[in-house]
């Protein structure tokens, strides 16, 4: 088929605010079929990572005075890109309607006669104010919502907003852009006859975990906004709903508020420890030390997979990974779960558990304490002598068990199933935002992960906090210190909810030592 006979298409995606689970079904759907993406600074990079590997992925730019391509040179790329008969999907920030230029580019496509279509999103207009304690609209206190453009020029004569009717207007009024502008923004609406004392508040980076927000009133707020050098992007409200902050704010108020922790762990296994992390209001920056790298079983072990029950009388399992991998080799061999016989299954701890839960395995042992040690330690001397175990583990794992278990004379035979190799792609930022911004934890979950942390050799921009190291367990904070980490707190029980617990609580005893 000829380009001209596959029509491209081009839809002006709303990527919401910045919270991703802000994001519409839609959008997602398309920026997983897109062929094109083209996004701008306020586009959550999240996002990006829905879309197809082989998709081509233009940062179109806009912070501020800071413009990687002109408006025109965009038009032009959606329209060509659409021409050349591709999927072009074009991610905006908030809803592309709202300011952002989405209606200009809307003309141009439809001037062009190329096919487009419209996502809205979640707009920042509403959002961050109701990410910071403030409704838009209340019954009682404001009928009327204004958006308005911070971005002209309020001392020009000619502007196209008419303040003195703004100024007049006793409901809402929400302001885009030009936080560098306030001072004459508020100037101009006082002079216009607005009162004084009417509350304002500003939100930046709103609903994401980078959130601030800042009060005042017409009179104070500019130059309390100056003296904190509060920046864009930021909405500011203006009206009577902002009295409501105080009592509406529940997301500031989330324990893990204003704290950036650094999650340490490879790709696949850092979302349980964000989630957790995030819907207590942190913000996450997940940073991957090391990839997981499958290593093909020998010759031999793989053809015991296929009779394992007559060769084996335990699996043990110290890790997810080790599940997902040894299960991955033994369906290659074994078409049915009977292959597996009468053989036991033990399990290092609850997240190795879980995920052997998940193929309907039942764990005929795990350790009240969830180390190797105790592992080895929870079988019994009748259980280990003249056993034979299983156990498929990592290349570089602790010889702790195998060795334990051998002494009392069980038969051990050590399964190498993946490899581990540093990480170097950045592809969510969060390694440039740590070097920039710095972070107030850190989290480790094992001794590799400080270990593989350390050789990275990340820190942050001299000023920019250094995280406290957050362990896992005694293990790992003994690798740590031995590393020359700093140690904020250990959790008490080897798992995530335990290192979160822990977090929260030094959090609290940090806030309360800074007051
Ligand atoms: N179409 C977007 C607005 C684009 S104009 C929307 O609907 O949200 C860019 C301005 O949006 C910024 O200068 C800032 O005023 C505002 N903005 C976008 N995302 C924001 C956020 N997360 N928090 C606060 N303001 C935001």
């Amino acid at each position: 088929m000829s380009p001209k006979e596959k029509p491209g298409r081009v839809y002006l995606v709303g990527a919401g605010p910045g919270a991703l689970g802000l994001a519409t079904l839609r959008s997602r759907e398309l920026i997983e079929r897109a062929e094109v993406l083209v996004y701008d600074y306020l586009c959550n990079a999240e996002m990006l990572q829905w879309a197809q590997a082989g998709a081509e992925r233009i940062y179109a730019g806009k912070s501020g005075t800071c413009h990687t391509l002109t408006q025109e040179e965009i038009n032009r790329l959606l329209i060509e890109k659409a021409e050349a008969g591709k999927l072009v999907v074009r991610l905006k920030g908030g809803d592309p309607y709202v300011f952002g230029r989405g209606g200009e580019e809307a003309l141009a496509l439809a001037e062009a006669g190329v096919p487009f279509e419209v996502v809205p999103g979640v707009t920042s207009a509403i959002a961050a104010p109701a990410y910071a304690g403030i409704p838009v609209t209340h019954r009682d206190r404001a009928s009327t919502v204004t958006f308005v453009t911070g971005h002209e020029d309020p001392t020009k004569s000619d502007s196209a907003i008419d303040w003195g009717h703004l100024a007049g207007l006793r409901g809402t009024k929400v302001f885009l852009m030009g936080v560098e502008r306030l001072g004459e923004i508020t100037a101009r609406l006082m002079a216009e006859g607005a009162d004084p004392e009417t509350p304002v508040a500003l939100v930046r980076w709103g609903t994401t975990a980078r959130q601030e927000s800042i009060g005042g009133t017409l009179a104070t707020v500019a130059a309390e906004v100056a003296r904190r050098g509060f920046a864009a992007p930021a909405v500011t409200v203006v009206g009577e709903v902002v009295k409501l902050r105080e009592e509406l704010n529940w997301y500031e108020k989330l324990p893990l508020f204003g704290q950036r922790v650094v999650v340490t762990r490879t790709r696949r296994q850092a979302s349980a420890l964000t989630e957790k992390l995030t819907r207590l209001g942190a913000d996450v920056l997940e940073i991957s030390t090391i990839r997981i790298v499958p290593v093909a079983l020998a010759e031999g072990e793989r053809r015991k997979l296929a009779s394992f029950s007559t060769h084996f009388d335990w699996v043990i399992f110290t890790s997810p990974n080790a599940v997902e991998l040894f299960f991955a080799e033994f369906f290659r061999e074994n078409r049915d779960v009977r292959g597996l016989g009468d053989v036991k299954i033990a399990a290092v701890g609850p997240a190795t558990a879980k995920k052997l839960g998940e193929l309907h395995l039942r764990v005929d042992l795990q350790p009240e304490v969830y180390t190797s040690e105790r592992l080895a330690e929870s079988f019994s001397e009748k259980v280990v002598r003249g056993a034979r175990f299983c156990l498929p583990h990592g290349r570089l794992a602790d010889p702790l068990l195998a060795n334990h278990l051998r002494e009392r004379e069980g038969t051990v035979e050590e399964w190498t199933l993946y490899d581990t190799q540093p990480e170097e792609n950045d592809p969510t930022g969060a390694r440039r935002r740590y070097r920039q911004e710095g972070a107030h934890w850190i989290t480790f979950t094992s001794s590799s992960t400080a270990e593989n942390w350390a050789a990275l050799g990340l820190s942050p921009r001299p000023g920019a906090p250094v995280p406290r190291a957050i362990s896992m367990g005694p293990v790992t904070s003994a690798t740590l210190g031995k590393l020359g980490y700093e140690l904020g707190g250990e959790s008490a029980v080897a798992t995530l909810d335990s290192l979160v617990e822990t977090l929260v609580k030094m959090t609290i005893e940090s806030k309360y030592a800074d007051k």
